[in-house]
């Protein structure tokens, strides 16, 4: 009886890291296939961790008692997911590098990289930018090295799809000085979700990036929108930090200035508190005081509670609002593309958001709207304008990115 040879599949894996949550997800090299994905969340005070698996041949729900930081979650969800993917592919599967998201690259990080010391600081630095993403990106950096010592560990900007952004774009209208002396600019975030959307437009489009004038929503927990035109970002709606912009789920988005040094002088708020009520206590949750999870508004809103229907008003009023400012940019739109979260599962919010986009040559299709599938148009035969629904890849554009970054034969469509 001959030997059964056991084969190594080269794998990348991408870590994309929240404040109590962790993503995984398994590439393997030769293919490009996502092989296995889990997510954990470990909310709160509890200690205990859920893994979420979901592959090609499985699905499935792990629990774990000790689990109250990144280091616990990155073990845990590392170790199912290569037991597992060893069984789906019958395989050996080695790890040779790591694609970290990174929310913030501030000025001197301005494209994917190795992870070095130098790196590793300057994104502990930027902490104070980005409070609620950076400090959860370090951990799992310094838990992966510490469980994947021998693999490549590649950093991946969100922020770094906008270091195009021309300069009216990027500056606020505040002393020049600030700018140079203090680096405060327009950063933009969620780039590496609209750099995948803009390229799957073209592809799904069947027209060259370069021709068209989009317009992307990405719609999550986080909401931003950008407009791409000719191939690269011209405007986006999040700033100096990931609150800029639109109405979202827990963050307030663009707000009278005057408003903080208000409360701050009148009612004494202190700046740390103004700080977590902009980030975790406005948005769809301040104005409902229910959730910040659209699916439970839209059940409130449908019981009557008019608080509910206020924030769902608001946020579509919103995003309508960045839209036009966004497609006025290039002077028109050739294409609106609808992202995450919300943007993917919502038929009523996209519909709500689209109410009055006619003036833009854009026109749903209702029942397009209702029973879309994956990455379709949604928008009438006859709109002057196209409408996409795309589920984003971020974990897909991380994997690519730190294959670019190590010369790594990936394959990719
Ligand atoms: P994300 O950050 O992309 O995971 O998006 C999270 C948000 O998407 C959640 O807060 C929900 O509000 C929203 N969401 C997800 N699924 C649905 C759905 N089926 N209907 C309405 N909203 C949804």
């Amino acid at each position: 009886m001959g030997v059964r040879q056991v084969t190594t599949l080269d794998c990348i894996l991408v870590v994309n890291s929240g404040s109590s949550s962790l993503k995984l997800s398994l590439f393997a090299i030769s293919t490009a296939q996502c092989l296995l994905s889990g997510a954990v969340d470990w909310p709160g005070h509890s200690g205990g961790g859920i893994l979420r698996l979901e592959g090609q041949s499985l699905s499935g729900r792990l629990s774990k008692t000790d689990i109250s930081d990144h280091g616990a979650a990155l073990e845990f969800a590392l170790s199912a997911l290569l037991e597992q993917s060893q069984v789906d592919s019958g395989s050996t599967v080695a790890v040779r590098a790591i694609g970290h998201r990174v929310v913030h690259g501030g000025t001197l990080l301005q494209e994917s990289l190795l992870i070095d010391e130098r790196v590793q600081t300057e994104i502990g630095r930027l902490s104070s930018l980005a409070p609620l993403h950076n400090p959860a990106a370090l951990a799992a950096i310094v838990a992966a090295k510490t469980q994947l010592p021998e693999a490549s560990h590649v950093a991946v900007f969100d922020t770094s799809y906008f270091s195009r952004l021309p300069p009216p774009s990027f500056l606020y209208p505040l002393p020049y000085e600030w700018y140079t002396e203090w680096g405060i600019r327009r950063y933009g975030f969620h780039g590496i979700s609209h750099s995948y959307c803009a390229q799957r437009t073209a592809a799904l489009l069947s027209r060259p990036l370069q021709d068209l004038r989009l317009v992307i929503c990405h719609l999550g927990h986080g909401c931003s929108g950008t407009a791409v035109h000719g191939g690269e970002p011209v405007a986006t709606t999040m700033g100096f930090t990931p609150t800029d912009g639109m109405m979202m789920g827990t963050r307030s988005g663009s707000l009278d200035p005057g408003i903080l040094p208000f409360v701050q002088q009148q009612h004494s708020v202190p700046a740390n508190s103004l700080q977590d009520t902009l980030n975790l206590r406005s948005g769809l949750l301040g104005i409902s005081g229910i959730s910040s999870d659209l699916r439970q508004l839209e059940s409130a809103a449908h019981q009557g509670d008019e608080r509910a229907k206020l924030a769902i008003e608001m946020f579509a009023d919103r995003v309508r609002a960045s839209i036009g400012s966004l497609a006025v940019a290039m002077g028109g739109v050739d294409a609106l593309v609808l992202t995450a979260g919300i943007g993917e599962n919502s038929s009523t919010m996209r519909a709500a958001i689209c109410e009055r986009l006619n003036c833009l040559g854009l026109h749903l299709d209702s029942d397009r709207n209702a029973s879309r599938s994956a990455d379709c148009d949604i928008a009438t035969a006859q709109s002057p304008s196209r409408i996409l629904v795309i589920k984003t890849r971020e974990d897909l554009m991380i994997a690519r990115e730190t294959a670019r970054v190590l010369k790594f034969p990936f394959l990719f469509e």
